[in-house]
């Protein structure tokens, strides 16, 4: 199932990601997570990538679609995947199509997670991340039992560096110029699922699954 989760920032899809990777036994694939790695470990490519991203800024073509190829190219990922930040413009998606067109492994489906931009904000400020396990708490929405410790696995929970007001407002605005319309791209192609981002996590998980199931 080849597959990718749209939507602005803060909409839901790396903890809709996280679950249903478990769910479909499929990797979620976080272009963000991987550049956060590449930061933290603080290689070449963490250093090329680390001022867009404290800018929210996006990260040059070029070194998002070669991580994307060298991960899809990986053993876990030749059932299928959930894309998780990428593609970001219409040269990624184009670059992403044409690459599973040389494979003969088009993508199957695209679930759009449709917030409302005043809902956003609240969600990026409020969001906390376990550091060992990846899972998302809202401080407003979806505390931790602990303050500041993960509920499945007891680790530390951070703040992600780009998750504040000045950088948030760049990364909505890259998110409307250059994001939002690969909805009208996936959409002439057939492949576009829309549904609405907010209320129970678990009921929006279900909303996608149901998707997934036909697809
Ligand atoms: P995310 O975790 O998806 O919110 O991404 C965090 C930051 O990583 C973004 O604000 C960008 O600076 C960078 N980034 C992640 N994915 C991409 C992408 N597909 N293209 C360009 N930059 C990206």
């Amino acid at each position: 199932m080849r597959t990718v989760l749209l939507g602005a920032p803060g909409s839901g899809k790396g903890t809709q990601g996280v679950v249903l990777s478990k769910k479909y036994n499929i990797p979620q694939i976080s272009t963000g997570d991987l550049l956060r790695a590449a930061v933290n470990a603080g290689t070449e490519l963490g250093l090329k990538a680390k001022s867009a991203m404290d800018a929210g800024a996006l990260v040059s073509d070029d070194i998002v679609i070669g991580l994307i190829r060298e991960r899809l190219s990986q053993d876990d990922a030749k059932n299928g995947y959930i894309l998780d930040g990428f593609p970001r413009n219409i040269a990624q998606a184009e670059a992403l199509d044409s690459m599973l067109a040389e494979l003969g492994q088009p993508l199957q489906g695209v679930v759009l997670l449709d917030v409302a931009f005043d809902d956003l904000l609240k969600r990026l400020t409020g969001r906390r991340t376990c550091k060992d396990c990846g899972s998302i708490y809202n401080i407003y929405y979806s505390p931790a039992k602990n303050y500041d410790e993960c509920d499945v696995c007891r680790g530390p929970l951070f703040q992600r560096a780009d998750d504040n007001e000045e950088t948030i407002g760049n990364r909505l605005n890259v998110y409307q110029q250059s994001t939002q319309p690969l909805i009208g791209y996936y959409q002439q192609q057939g492949k576009l699922h829309s549904i609405t981002g907010t209320g129970n996590v678990d009921d929006i998980t279900a909303a996608v699954g149901a998707i997934f199931d036909t697809i």
